[in-house]
């Protein structure tokens, strides 16, 4: 696993410390303290500079000494020598920082400039709105596994049939239904949950059992067209309708189905809308 973030340190300077004597070998000004500054980088680029760090060293026997095994005169010296000749943590190791605030900062500029945009101009930003796809999302809210015989006859008849023909081991009581006629064209959608039993291959034979139970429910002439889809437990996994159709079993563009609905609405036009509301 590489680490693609934390902190490094580099070193930034190198003083004498002076008037001090090492504890170990007694030589007298013999330390150099080295002054290394941490930094946060992500990727490798510095972001921020965090802590300073200090090591010094004896010229004589080479022992090293971290800030926190300086004497008392050892700590003196090294605060002389930050007042007189500090050791400052480079800019460059905040120049992730500065890059980022550029980045977000000009992102930030262009989406206020598209809104402005936008403001300026709406007629070429307008969004087209399709109200078939609400029909669509509200007739597949409508899928039940609740079908009553009374009020829903040739739904309820499906059921029955697809019960019957289904030999997949899908727990068919689970599947939900809907039926929309639409003139001559039939809306036909249903919701198996538990999809994944059946290989996706395999999936789309539930379209001909749909179209072999419609034929026995209803006679042949009365539907010029069928529109159907099957909906898994997550998405719509299959659709197929006269012109068009997603048969692979895993991921399906429910808006084929919107020819069901009519044709595709006509933009309002801005001075339309207007007269409209007048
Ligand atoms: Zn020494």
């Amino acid at each position: 696993m590489l680490f693609f973030f934390g902190s490094r340190a580099t070193k930034i300077k190198e003083r004498r410390l002076r008037n001090t004597k090492c504890p170990y070998c007694e030589t007298k000004d013999s330390f150099t303290v080295a002054t290394f500054s941490k930094y946060f980088h992500f990727f490798w680029i510095p972001i921020i500079p965090l802590f300073k760090t200090h090591v010094a060293e004896c010229s004589h026997c080479k022992k090293s000494y971290a800030k926190g095994q300086f004497t008392p005169e050892m700590l003196r010296s090294l605060e002389n020598e930050n007042r007189v000749n500090p050791a400052k943590k480079p800019i460059w190791q905040g120049c992730g920082c500065i890059v980022l605030v550029l980045f977000f900062g000009t992102m930030l500029a262009f989406s206020f400039y598209g809104v402005y945009m936008r403001s300026q101009n709406p007629e070429k930003y307008k969004i087209e709105l399709d109200p078939r796809l609400e029909l669509l999302n509200a007739d597949m809210d409508k899928l039940s596994r609740r079908v009553q015989r009374d009020t829903d006859s040739l739904t309820f008849s499906l059921k029955e049939c697809v019960a019957y023909d289904i030999v997949d081991g899908i727990d068919t009581d689970e599947i939900g239904y809907f039926t929309k006629w639409n003139g001559d064209k039939l809306l036909v959608l249903l919701k198996v949950n538990d999809i994944k039993k059946i290989e996706a291959k395999y999936r789309k034979e539930l379209f001909d059992v749909i179209e072999d139970c419609m034929d026995d429910i209803n006679p042949k002439d009365s539907i010029t067209e069928y529109y159907m889809a099957v909906e898994g437990k997550w998405n719509t996994v299959l659709v197929k309708t006269p012109t068009d159709a997603d048969l692979g079993g895993r991921f399906a563009d429910k808006k084929k189905l919107l020819p069901f609905y009519g044709e595709k609405p006509l933009p309002i036009e801005k001075t339309e809308m207007d007269s409209i509301l007048k």
